[in-house]
């Protein structure tokens, strides 16, 4: 299959980091501002930067967006620019359209107008931050849905020396660990007999709720 590329509009901190990281990661990735400078920021870190206004239906087709695999929406606090670039990627019939909202009525008004995914990287930062303060031993929190998600999860002294299978955590708040990080090292589908050890990280899914009581008392 051939790689995909990529143009990210909007080079805020969030875009900025899509682009540096697509680049890194060894794809085309064309990188789109309004802002001459934020442009410039972005010429070494990107396979193009280019200067235009997203809400330009001519000047999407003269940087070519509709030849893009995947364009992200990366504009913020301009929400009417970010709906409009979002319903004109999509008029240009762009595959596959990924835009960041501000707040959630934002994102339905995203969905509506063609998004085929939308991401709220300060709410789900926010989160993730909020596990971690409830519960130090929780380095990490995704949500999967409204009501499920993934935690990673440091074993705590109570854990120490003991089985999946004694701690009996399925049973006890019906979550799953479906993996656990040993140093580097990660074992996907753990048996119920492996000891836990200290410093060992285990990745647990479930119910939101479950996993918040999980995390308070395990
Ligand atoms: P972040 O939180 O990621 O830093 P933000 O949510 O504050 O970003 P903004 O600063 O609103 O986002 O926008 C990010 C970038 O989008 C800015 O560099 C801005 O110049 C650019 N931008 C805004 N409107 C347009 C537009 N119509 N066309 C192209 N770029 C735009």
């Amino acid at each position: 299959m051939a790689e995909k590329s990529y143009a990210v509009i909007g080079l805020g901190r969030f875009g900025s980091s899509v682009v540096n990281h697509l680049h890194k990661a060894g794809y085309e990735v064309m990188a789109v501002d309004e802002n001459e400078e934020r442009v410039q920021e972005h010429v070494e870190a990107a396979t193009h930067a280019v200067q235009a206004d997203s809400t330009d239906e001519q000047a999407l087709r003269d940087v070519g967006i509709g030849n893009f695999d995947v364009v992200v929406v990366a504009i913020g606090v301009d929400i009417q620019a970010s709906i409009l670039t979002t319903l004109l990627l999509k008029e240009l019939g762009v595959k596959r359209i990924v835009a960041k909202a501000q707040n959630p009525r934002h994102g339905q008004v995203l969905y509506k107008v063609g998004a085929d995914r939308v991401v709220f990287p300060e709410r789900d930062m926010g989160i993730r931050v909020a596990h971690n303060l409830v519960s130090p031993n929780v380095l990490d929190f995704i949500e999967l849905s409204p009501d499920y998600g993934v935690a990673e999860v440091a074993v705590s002294e109570k854990m120490q020396g003991k089985s999946l299978v004694e701690l009996n955590v399925r049973a006890q708040f019906g979550v799953n660990v479906v993996a656990i990080k040993t140093n580097n090292d990660f074992n996907i589908a753990p048996g119920p007999e492996v000891l836990l050890q200290e410093g060992d990280i285990l990745i647990v899914v479930g119910h939101n709720d479950d996993l918040r009581r999980f995390e308070e008392e395990m």
